[in-house]
This record gives C-alpha cells, structure tokens and sequence, in this order.
C-alpha cells in the first residue's frame, strides 16, 4: 500500500508531522514538504526519515502554481499545515488534482479576524462527487479533543449532556512573551469576544472576560480562561444532546499583561495602517518580531495537559467522565525537536492522514474528526507519542498507554 504524501507548511507543525509521517515507511514511498521557504522544508527533510522527503518552494495561495507541483510529485493524499488562510485554495487544488486532504485549523480570511466552518463544509458535495476524503482540525484543539468526545459518546454515556474542553500549558520557555503556534494566529484568536454553547444558542463574552480556576491532572489549579474554539462548533452540531459545551485555556498573568500592553497600543489590529509609504498590518509586523513556535523547543519545561470534562446519562444515571493526555515539552523535543504544542499538533495530523491512506477513515465529503470511528484513532495515540487516561466518576477507568 504504498502511498505519496505530500505536506504544505514547514512551521512547528510542519516539522512534526513530516518526521512523524517519515518514520511511517509501512505506509509511505515518498513525502514531499513544501512552503514558502524551502531553506525551512530542506532542514526539516534533513532530520527525517527513513521515508525519503524531497522538498519544494510554494505560495499555496496561488492555486495554479499548488496545482503545477501536485501534478509532478502525484500524491496520493495532502496535509495542510500551512496557515488557515490557505485552506481554500489547498482544498481547490486537492479537488482538481484528485488528492485527499488533511488540516489542523478551519479557514479564516485574512482581512477578518473570523473562524468558522461554513466555508469549508460547503465544499462537501463537491468532495463527495470526486470520492475524496476531506479531513478538518486534525490536530489536539481541533482534532484529539473531538476524538476524546467521540470515543466518551461511544463507550462511556448514552447521552452527553455538558462538555468542558481543558487546555493547559504549564510549560516554560524562558521567554519573557512567545506564542506557542502561529503569533498572527493565536493572537487573533485570543483578542475575539468568547463563545460557549448553552441551551440551543451561543452565549458571547467579551474576551477573556470569564475565568475560573481548573484542575489539571499532575499540574494542578491553573487559572483559565474561557475562549471560542473551533470544535465546538462542530460537536455541538454532531452531538445534538449537548446542553452546554465551552473551551478553557490557561494564560500566565505575564502573557495576559504582554498581551494587554500590545492590545492597547494598536500592535494586534489587523487594519492596515500606513508606515513610511508602505501599508503594514501591526499584527503581521508583531509576529515578524516575536520568536517562531519552531524556535521555542530547545529549553521548554514542563508539560500540557489538555483533554474533555464531560457529563451526561449512562444507564439512567448520571456519569462523569475526563480523557485527557499530558505531554512533557522536553521529551516532545527528544522524539523531533519541537516543544509540546507543535507536537500535540502534528502527532494527530500524522494519524489523520495514516487513517485515510489505509482507507480505514475513508470516504468521500468534508468530514470532522468526531464523524468517524474514534476507535482506531484511539490505539494510534499511545504508540506515535500521545497516551491517554480516562477519569470516570473520579475514579481512573482506562489508562491508554
Ligand atoms: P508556523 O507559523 O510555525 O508555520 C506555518 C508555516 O506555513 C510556515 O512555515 C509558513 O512558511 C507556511 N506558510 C504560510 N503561508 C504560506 C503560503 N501561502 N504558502 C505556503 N506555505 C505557507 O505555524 P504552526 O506550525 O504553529 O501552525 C501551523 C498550523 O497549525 C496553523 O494553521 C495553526 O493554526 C495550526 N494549529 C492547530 C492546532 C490544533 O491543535 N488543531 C494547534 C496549533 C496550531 P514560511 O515559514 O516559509 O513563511
């Protein structure tokens, strides 16, 4: 079953999962990695392996020229790990070229600090037509966290009724202010008004306006705050019995401070201002300053922990139920030099795309991660680097490692 894979994005998450990917030789013949900045892909293709990776300069926003590259590697199926700006045209030319695809982030247009997934869901019909798998949020926040929902529905409650999606870093980079995935990304992210569902709507907050304190597994109290994140939209939507359903982030009083100051003085607005003639957009000019995600690795301590807080019926009673996975910085850096949050990244980008070369979460449309089996998904995390605990009322029930 040998496959050609081909992965846009040579960032923090790039760097993973072409290494995650390269190992899997029972799967595929050949890899090509390309992004804007091959320099970026030569060095990743350099410490991968044993599956060869050849390497390529792309714009991804030119669907021609993503087009012309496809039709001379010929893959068999695509990981986008580029920015969520490229996923339509990723997605266009995976339609014309006959390519399966993969992301780890829904589509947000670049002059809208906007997230949701209407615009890649509309491409469902057009998938199902080509019989091509069109795999959405294959990472940990999207992606492992709706596997963990998934795999609680189908083993644990007949019906779920609260959910509580728990991320923590408590890991420490030595930098006095850094973001952990893409900085235009992120902070476009965390600045929007918050977002939970509650009883058939979406309540809005303003943002990082609610926090509390969680408890989090071998880290203990952290204060989060609650965010809109992407995979709510989705679960609430595939789990009908859901009454409530919010995101949770930790954020040090030091990021939130930063965060602030930037905020306050016009860095993070992504309206373009005039500078010296030339029209910058201040959060593009913030993320050229402030360290890439692929540079934090190399002295991260501590671990994360993210994971599902759920509730619901399981025989006429109600049940608790907590899957979660820790993930330490230091070994995430020991198996590809990259910290934890790049990791729990690409580790489930590389069991997403495993899963449709096998043809075992294959089908044609546009598919979330809690649409398919979780089960087979499940037994892959331990074994490529993310084991898993289950927490049932209060009691450990499972432990996936
Ligand atoms: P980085 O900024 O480290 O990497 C992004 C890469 O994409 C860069 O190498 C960049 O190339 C490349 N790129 C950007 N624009 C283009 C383009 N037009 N054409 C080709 N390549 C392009 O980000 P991360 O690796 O941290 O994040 C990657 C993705 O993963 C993002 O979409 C992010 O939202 C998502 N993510 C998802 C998570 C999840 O749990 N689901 C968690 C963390 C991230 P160059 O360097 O040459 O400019």
């Amino acid at each position: 079953m040998s496959k050609r894979l081909m992965i846009i994005g040579a960032g923090g998450v790039g760097n993973v999962v072409t290494k995650k990917c390269a190992r899997m030789d029972d799967i595929y013949e050949e890899i090509m990695l390309a992004s804007r900045t091959k320099s970026k892909c030569d060095q990743i293709a350099s410490e991968a392996g044993p599956v060869p990776v050849r390497t390529a300069a792309v714009d991804a926003d030119d669907v021609g020229a993503l087009v012309k590259l496809i039709n001379t590697f010929k893959p068999d199926l695509l990981i986008n790990v580029a920015l969520p700006y490229q996923d339509l045209p990723i997605m266009d030319a995976c339609l014309e070229t006959g390519v399966h695809y993969v992301d780890t982030a829904n589509y947000e247009p670049k002059d809208k600090a906007e997230f949701e997934y209407s615009w890649q869901w509309a491409y469902h019909d057009r998938f199902k037509e080509a019989g091509l798998t069109a795999l959405l949020g294959s990472g940990f926040d999207p992606g492992v966290t709706n596997v963990f929902t998934a795999y609680a529905a189908k083993h644990f409650l007949d019906e779920l009724h609260y959910l509580d999606i728990v991320d923590c870093n408590a890991g420490d980079h030595g930098k006095s202010f850094a973001t952990n995935f893409n900085p235009e990304i992120n902070i476009r992210e965390i600045t929007q008004p918050g977002r939970y569902w509650e009883l058939g709507e979406w309540k809005r907050t303003d943002p990082l306006e609610i926090h509390t304190s969680v408890d989090y597994p071998r880290i203990g109290p952290k204060d989060s705050y609650l965010l809109f994140h992407e995979e709510l939209e989705s679960l609430v939507k595939h789990f009908p019995t859901i009454k409530r359903a919010r995101f949770w982030m930790t954020f040090s009083q030091q990021y939130i401070t930063h965060l602030q100051v930037l905020q306050n003085v016009g860095m993070t607005s992504i309206e373009p201002i005039l500078y010296e003639g030339v029209s910058i957009q201040p959060l593009q000019f913030l993320k050229a300053v402030l360290p890439e995600p692929s540079e934090l690795g190399e002295n991260y301590h501590g671990e994360t922990s993210i994971g599902c807080q759920m509730r619901g019926i399981k025989d006429g009673k109600e049940r608790t139920c907590y899957i979660f996975n820790n993930c330490s910085h230091p070994e995430a850096y020991r198996d590809t030099k990259a910290q934890a949050v790049s990791y729990t990244t690409g580790v489930p980008a590389s069991i997403g795309a495993r899963l449709i070369a096998q043809g075992i979460w294959r089908k044609g449309g546009v598919w979330n991660m809690e649409q398919f089996d979780p089960d087979p998904f499940m037994e892959l995390l331990p074994s490529l680097g993310l084991p898993w605990e289950i927490v049932v009322d209060g009691k450990l029930a499972f432990n996936g490692s």
